[in-house]
């Protein structure tokens, strides 16, 4: 299907021409055929219905469904497309614009919630000691594991190579704590050739307040982030008025 179409788009007004001639030829040749072997249908006044009908059928029919066909592709691809534009290709997560963009949305509808920042402890070292697959490896088993912990109506991302992102809905603190916590315990991972690898998280959490715009909600969760990397990492820290707001973290 994919030649057939890079063969019917005109690349320059000469090639349209072409496929315009082409096509009318086409169209021209089904009527002759038509008129040749059913043209004594519309003789009558009584086979003139039959007459139409049967031209629609057999010279229309095959164009409809040619066109149909097309738009089917078409719509299949824009589809496509638009997931790919929307997801991270490694994890199946939103990208960060996406992340960003639905966090919006969630907030426009309901300005409480909690923003969570996740990233992967001494990430390089798991890609310099077993390989940058195995960092692959890594990073699709966080976001499966993301993905468990969460409810299907929270918001999820990767954000960046080895940082994640959870909107949670609606949220109370006391749920992101014990989300936050259980996600930064030691997650186990295995690669294609190795078994019994485990990777950490550090988590900083921020609460949404209705007064609150995004970006400072991602300072102060990226603030908590850092924090939470100062104590020592696979660690949840809440971002509180000490922590300066507005810091971005410079763990990479
Ligand atoms: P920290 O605990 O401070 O976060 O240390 P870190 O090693 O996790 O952080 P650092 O920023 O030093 O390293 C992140 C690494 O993540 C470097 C980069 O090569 C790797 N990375 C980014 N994207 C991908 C990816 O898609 N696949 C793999 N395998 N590695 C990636
Ligand atoms: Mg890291
Ligand atoms: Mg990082």
């Amino acid at each position: 299907m994919d030649r057939l179409m890079h063969l019917l788009a005109p690349k320059s007004w000469m090639g349209f021409v072409v496929r315009l001639l082409v096509l009318i030829g086409i169209v021209a040749t089904e009527n002759l055929l038509f008129a040749y072997y059913f043209g004594s249908l519309g003789q009558d006044d009584a086979g003139i219905v039959s007459y139409y009908l049967a031209h629609a059928t057999i010279v229309g029919g095959p164009l409809i469904a040619f066109f149909l066909t097309v738009t089917v592709f078409q719509v299949r691809l824009q589809r496509k497309l638009l997931q790919l534009s929307r997801k991270d290709g490694l994890t199946g997560l939103n990208n960060r614009r996406t992340f960003f963009d639905l966090v919006e949305k969630a907030r426009k509808k309901e300005r409480r919630g909690v923003l969570l920042m996740l990233d992967a402890d001494w990430f390089k070292k798991i890609n310099d000691t077993y390989g940058h697959q195995a960092g692959d490896y890594c990073l699709k088993t966080i976001a499966y594991t993301l993905r468990r912990n969460v409810r299907h109506d929270d918001v999820l991302g990767r954000i960046g190579g080895e940082e994640f992102a959870i909107y949670l809905k609606n949220a109370p603190v006391e749920t992101a704590r014990v989300i936050g916590e259980r996600l930064a315990k030691p997650i186990a991972f295995e690669t294609a050739t190795l078994n019994y690898l485990s990777v950490t998280l550090s988590v900083g959490a921020a609460r949404s307040e209705p007064d609150l715009t995004i970006d400072v909600l991602l300072a102060q969760a990226d603030a908590a982030l850092y924090q939470a990397k100062q104590n020592g990492r696979a660690a949840f820290v809440l971002w509180e008025p000490a922590m300066q707001p507005g810091y971005v973290a410079q763990s990479g």
